[in-house]
C-alpha cells in the first residue's frame, strides 16, 4: 500500500504538493502457527506484540522519509536543499561518514514491509543458559523468529522494557529475517594491504566459541580449532561494538544488524540509546535496554 506524499511528509513537519508516494511502514509478525510456552497470559503478549510493533512502524516511517530526503538532493519543495542535508547528516551520524546511502534508502523500504514469522514465543531464557540476556534470534535456515521471556519481561537489568526496548528488537531481528542480510559480529583481515571488515556467519561463530570454551576448560586445542578463533572479533551491538565499527567500516554498517535499530531510535527521537561509557568495560544496562 502507498501513501501520499504529502501525508507522510506531515510526520516530519513539511507539507508538499507532489505526486510522489512513500511506501507505508507495514512491518508484521505472522503467529498464526507459533508455539506459545506458558508463563505469561495471552492478552499481556498480544499487547506487548501490537504495543512493540505500532512502535517499531512509526521509526520505520521515519527511516523510510529520512532516507528519501538523504537521497534527494533537489526536491521543487526542500528550498536550499535543507531537508536533504538534514537527513544526510542523520543517516551519517548513524552509519558513518561512507555510508551507503541509496542502498540504505532501498533496504529500509523492505524491511519496512517485511512480514515476519514467529516460529516459538516467550521461550524460559532460564532454561537455555546460552540465551542469558537474550531477547529474540532468528534462526538464519528458516528466518523463522524465536522470541524468549526477556522480551515479555517487566524489567532487564534493572530497566523497564517498554514499547520502545520491544520494538528495538523487532526492527533488529527483522533485519536478519529478511534474507539474512544483517550480521551481529565482525571479524577484520588484511587484503591488498589494507584491512577489511569481514561479517562472521553462525556456524563460524558457533566454532570461535566452542574453541574458546575449550580453551577455558584449560584444553589444548587442534590446530584446526585453532584455526577457528577469530581474531579480531567485534560485535556490532549498540552497547558494544557500534562505535569501532562504525568508524572502521562505515560503508558496511547497512549489514549491521544494530544499525537499523539505531536509525529508528535516531530518527524518531532525534538522540541515540543511552551511550555506554567509552572506558565502561562493561555495557550499562540503560545502554542495552531502550526506552525514551
Ligand atoms: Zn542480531
Amino acid at each position: 500500500m502507498l501513501l501520499r506524499f504529502a501525508f507522510v511528509l506531515s510526520f516530519i513537519g513539511v507539507v508538499l504538493c507532489s505526486n510522489l508516494t512513500l511506501p507505508e511502514a507495514n512491518l508484521r509478525l505472522d503467529r498464526s502457527k507459533t508455539q506459545v510456552c506458558d508463563g505469561v497470559p495471552t492478552a499481556k503478549i498480544n499487547k506487548h506484540h501490537e504495543d512493540a510493533l505500532k512502535e517499531a512502524n512509526t521509526q520505520l516511517q521515519c527511516m523510510i522519509n529520512a532516507a528519501y530526503w538523504a537521497t534527494t538532493k533537489s526536491h521543487p519543495g526542500d528550498k536550499g536543499g535543507k531537508m536533504h542535508k538534514k537527513y544526510l547528516s542523520m543517516i551519517h551520524d548513524v552509519f558513518g561518514k561512507e555510508a551507503n546511502v541509496e542502498l540504505i534508502n532501498k533496504r529500509v523500504q523492505t524491511l519496512a514491509t517485511t512480514t515476519v514469522v514467529v516460529a516459538e514465543d516467550n521461550i524460559p531464557n532460564e532454561k537455555y543458559p546460552k540465551a542469558k540476556g537474550t531477547y529474540a534470534t532468528v534462526y538464519d535456515v528458516t528466518r523463522e523468529l524465536y522470541l524468549f521471556s526477556d522480551y515479555h519481561a517487566e524489567k532487564n537489568g534493572g530497566q523497564p522494557m517498554t514499547k520502545v526496548s520491544r520494538a528495538r528488537v523487532l526492527i533488529h531481528e527483522a533485519s536478519h529475517a529478511y534474507e539474512k542480510w544483517t550480521y551481529d559480529w565482525w571479524s577484520a583481515k588484511v587484503q591488498n594491504g589494507k584491512m577489511r571488515s569481514m561479517p562472521v556467519n553462525t556456524p563460524a561463530l558457533n566454532l570461535h566459541w566452542a574453541a574458546k570454551e575449550k580453551l577455558d576448560r584449560g584444553e589444548k586445542l587442534t590446530p584446526e580449532e585453532k584455526s577457528h578463533i577469530l581474531n579480531p572479533l567485534t560485535s556490532g551491538y549498540w552497547h558494544d561494538g557500534y562505535e569501532t565499527l562504525r568508524e572502521y567500516m562505515s560503508e558496511m554498517m547497512h549489514d549491521n544488524a544494530d544499525s537499523w535499530a539505531v536509525f529508528g531510535y535516531r530518527c524518531l527521537y532525534d538522540k541515540f540509546p543511552v551511550a555506554r561509557g567509552p572506558r565502561d568495560k562493561k555495557a550499562d544496562p540503560k545502554s542495552v535496554v531502550w526506552n525514551k
